[in-house]
């Protein structure tokens, strides 16, 4: 039997409407991609979204509209993807790693109260698997320091006149922090619908904020959108419209919008979000927890204060020697494994830079003993049972 590790969950309805905005005159960014917008801020709780074509993008812009860069330090974690520091460095800002916690493999609050300095811009922790990080006391910390933040000369930054606190929601969709959903924990919150992402539009992200974080938070969206298209006072549709064809060039902005075609499958996967995403997740991963036996420290997906959206399920095995050998087998019967995440610091480009991975000793710790198993909608029944079936054979005999 094969099982691959996360096919994106499309159906007749994603296809259709696809379908439709092909046959609508009208491909890039339009209508289709406002909609998605405030059906999204609607789902967030929040006021105002940008819909971009990835969330690296997003965590880029928001980082240039407070005009972080050289000189400014921003903490986050050794324990991602490469997108949310590498955006750090496009910037030429510097990251600072503060090492995880080891129950939900997220930032830990207190590395990084120890990890502010004069320098800090932003603080930018990452939902691992889906858990939302410890929110309230990122900002508490964020309180505490206040009397010594620094803001260069930005309006934003003026106005905020405390670190940013930006959040890499890439992986937490629908995930919630006592019962509020992500997207309003943060001062700026950015998804990503990339093709492995419980929503998807192939490629694409968002970054969503509000209500009543800043006194004009329509200029926010205003000086987003300038910074995500060239720069340009009017986009595309707007300069289509007949006599429309003057625009001006304010910024030298990037190139980051999302077609309309991926917007129409986000707005499907937004439908089917809460009864047919997320149900089957919740499924599997009870079932493996239930049904996986040996020396294994089972993911966890909800706390007093949190619920996961159950993005991944990071599996930890007591012993860490066997958790390549574990892969291969069930490479060999079939089925795909991952891990989630190899840490920044053990990366040439960071270990070039000089982050030591030993000052990191949590972070190294969980990806040593770690394999994600495959969570998606159309993985059956009889698949997860065989994936159970395999790996309480192999840890029996590892
Ligand atoms: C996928 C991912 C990203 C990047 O998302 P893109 O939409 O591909 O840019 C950023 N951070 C984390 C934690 C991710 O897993």
């Amino acid at each position: 039997m094969q099982v691959s590790f996360s096919p994106p969950s499309i159906t007749d309805s994603e296809i259709n409407a696809v379908i439709q905005v092909l046959k609508s005159g009208w491909i890039t960014t339009g209508p289709k991609t406002r909609e998605f917008e405030k059906l999204l801020s609607e789902y967030c709780g929040t006021t105002h979204t940008l819909c971009l074509n990835s969330a690296t993008a997003g965590l880029e812009l928001v980082l240039r509209l407070f005009d972080v860069g050289p000189g400014d330090e921003v903490i986050t974690t050794p324990y991602t993807f490469a997108a949310s520091s590498n955006v750090i460095l496009h910037c030429g800002a510097k990251p600072v790693f503060a090492d995880i916690k080891p129950d939900d493999f997220n930032i830990d609050p207190e590395q990084v109260f120890k990890l502010v300095s004069k320098k800090t811009k932003v603080i930018l922790p990452v939902d691992f698997g889906g858990l939302l990080c410890d929110y309230n006391e990122l900002k508490n910390i964020i309180e505490l320091k206040k009397t010594k933040f620094r803001p260069k000369k930005n309006t934003l930054q003026q106005e905020l006149n405390k670190i940013l606190l930006l959040s890499d929601a890439a992986h937490s969709f629908g995930s919630t922090y006592n019962k509020t959903r992500t997207g309003t924990h943060a001062d700026f919150t950015v998804f990503s619908f990339h093709a492995v992402k419980n929503l998807t539009t192939a490629e694409g992200g968002a970054i969503t904020y509000g209500p009543l974080k800043f006194t004009d938070p329509d200029q926010i969206l205003k000086k987003l959108k300038l910074l995500s298209l060239h720069g340009q006072s009017k986009d595309a549709l707007d300069k289509m419209k007949s006599g429309g064809w003057q625009y001006t060039i304010e910024t030298d902005g990037y190139k980051y919008n999302l077609t309309d075609i991926a917007s129409a499958i986000g707005i499907e996967q937004l439908k089917r979000y809460d009864s047919e995403i997320i149900p089957p997740r919740k499924r599997i991963v009870e079932f493996y927890s239930s049904g996986i036996k040996g020396h294994v420290i089972y993911p966890l997906f909800q706390t007093e204060s949190k619920q996961s959206n159950y993005h991944l399920y990071p599996l930890r095995l007591k012993k860490p020697e066997n958790r390549n050998r574990l892969i291969e087998l069930l490479a060999a019967d079939g089925i795909a494994a991952n891990v989630h995440f190899i840490p920044l610091p053990r990366h040439p480009l960071y270990a070039k830079l000089n982050y030591d991975i030993r000052r990191y000793p949590v972070a190294d710790n969980c990806f040593q003993a770690e394999i994600s198993l495959p969570v998606y909608p159309g993985l059956t029944t009889e698949q997860s049972n065989y994936v159970v079936e395999r790996i309480n054979v192999h840890l029996k005999q590892l």
